[in-house]
C-alpha cells in the first residue's frame, strides 16, 4: 500500500516539477525584433490637412509605443537601421540590413519586423530573400499615409507585421511584404499605384495570402529558390558594396546614347525595361548587343509591369549574348543581376539564375 502511495505521489511529484519547468516556455510570449529604416509610416505631415509630409520623422520608439497592443503579440524589441524615404535607400544600408537580419535570427529573435518606405520596399524584400539565412519569418511593413495622417494606416499594418512575424505559418516562405490587410512574396510584389492604400499587388504568381486582425490566412506556398536554399551572400567581411547594375528604360525612338554612355561608365550589367516582351529599337538592340560583347551582362525586362520576358522570342539572345529576365521587373532583375555578377559573368549561368530564383 504504502508502495503504491509512494509511487502515486513520485509521479505527482515529476509532473508538477516538469509543468513548472515547461509552463514558462509554453506560454513564453515570440521575441521579435523591429528594424527600422524609415519610410511614410515614420513620417509627419506639417498639417493633417495637408498632402505634404517627410518621410523617416518618427523613431523605431515612438512606432512602438504607437501601438501598445504589440505587446500583447511578442516580446518586442526595436532597433533603428536608418531613418530615411526608401527613395534614397542603397547598397549601404541593404548590406547592412541584411547582416542584422541574419545576425539577429541566428540567436534567439523569433522573428523580424522590417519598418520601410514603400517606394523601393519590393527590392529590399527581394535583396533579402536572396541573402537571408534563415526560414524565421521576415516581414517588411511600410504604410501609404503618414503617421500623423487622419485615419493613418500604419499602425494597422504594423500590428498585422508584428503578428505575422510571431506565427510560425510565416516560416519558410521567405522576407513577407504586409501592408492593406494582404500578405505579398518578396519576388512576386509590385508597388502599382502613387497613393493608393493597396497599392501592392503580385501580378504573376497573385498574393500569398491575407491578414484579418492579425490573423494570417495563406493561400499558396512560395515555390521559387529563397533563403536558406539560395546560393547568394553578402555576410563575408569583404562584402562592402554591390556591382554595378543601371537600369535602361525603353520608349519610342530611344537611341543607343544612354547605353554607350553606362558602357563609358564601366558598368558590369545592364537591365533593360524594355517595351513589351523585353524589347527596344533596333539602335539600342544593337548596343546592348555590342555591350554583351565586351563582357557586361545584359538583362531584357520589361516596363509593363507583369508577364514573362522569355528567350529568343522577337530578340535572339543566343546570337547576341543576352539574358532573358523571365518574371522579374526591371528593379528586381538588377537585384538578381547584381548579386549574380557577385559569382559569375558568365550570361549561362546568369541565365539559369532568372529561371531558379
Ligand atoms: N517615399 C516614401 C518612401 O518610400 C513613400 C512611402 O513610404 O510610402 O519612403
Amino acid at each position: 500500500m504504502n508502495r503504491i502511495i509512494s509511487s502515486i505521489f513520485g509521479r505527482f511529484f515529476v509532473a508538477v516539477v516538469a509543468l513548472l519547468l515547461l509552463a514558462p516556455a509554453a506560454y513564453a510570449k515570440p521575441r521579435i525584433m523591429i528594424l527600422a529604416t524609415g519610410g511614410t509610416i515614420a513620417g509627419a505631415q506639417a498639417s493633417t490637412t495637408e498632402a505634404g509630409y517627410k518621410s523617416g520623422t518618427f523613431s523605431v520608439d515612438d512606432l512602438i509605443k504607437a501601438v501598445p497592443q504589440l505587446k500583447d503579440v511578442a516580446d518586442i524589441s526595436g532597433e533603428q537601421v536608418a531613418n530615411i524615404g526608401s527613395q534614397t535607400m542603397n547598397n549601404e544600408v541593404w548590406l547592412k540590413l541584411a547582416k542584422r537580419v541574419n545576425e539577429v535570427l541566428k540567436g534567439d529573435t523569433d522573428g523580424v519586423v522590417i519598418t520601410h518606405g514603400t517606394d523601393t520596399m519590393e527590392e529590399t524584400a527581394y535583396f533579402l530573400s536572396l541573402v537571408v539565412k534563415s526560414d524565421k519569418p521576415v516581414v517588411l511593413v511600410g504604410s501609404m499615409r503618414p503617421a500623423t495622417a487622419i485615419s493613418a494606416d500604419g499602425p494597422a499594418n504594423l500590428y498585422n507585421a508584428v503578428s505575422l512575424a510571431a506565427n510560425p505559418e510565416a516560416k519558410g516562405r521567405g522576407p513577407l511584404i504586409v501592408i492593406n490587410d494582404e500578405i505579398h512574396y518578396a519576388r512576386e510584389a509590385e508597388k502599382t499605384n502613387t497613393t493608393a492604400l493597396d497599392t501592392f499587388k503580385s501580378p504573376n504568381r497573385g498574393r500569398a495570402g491575407v491578414m484579418n486582425t492579425g490573423k494570417a490566412y495563406f493561400f499558396s506556398p512560395n515555390t521559387m529558390l529563397h533563403g536558406t536554399k539560395s546560393e547568394f551572400s553578402v555576410d563575408g567581411k569583404g562584402v562592402n558594396d554591390l556591382p554595378r547594375v543601371d537600369i535602361v528604360y525603353s520608349y519610342a525612338n530611344l537611341g543607343r546614347d544612354m547605353i554607350d554612355f553606362l558602357v563609358s561608365k564601366g558598368v558590369k550589367g545592364i537591365v533593360l525595361a524594355g517595351v513589351g516582351d523585353g524589347n527596344s529599337t533596333d539602335a539600342a538592340i544593337e548596343a546592348l548587343a555590342q555591350a554583351a560583347k565586351k563582357g557586361i551582362a545584359v538583362v531584357r525586362s520589361s516596363r509593363v509591369g507583369s508577364g514573362l520576358v522569355v528567350r529568343n522570342v522577337e530578340v535572339n539572345d543566343d546570337k547576341l549574348g543576352l539574358i532573358a529576365g523571365m518574371e522579374l521587373n526591371p528593379q528586381k532583375a538588377r537585384v538578381l543581376l547584381m548579386l549574380g555578377l557577385m559569382k559569375t559573368s558568365d550570361p549561362k549561368k546568369l541565365q539559369e539564375y532568372f529561371e531558379k530564383y
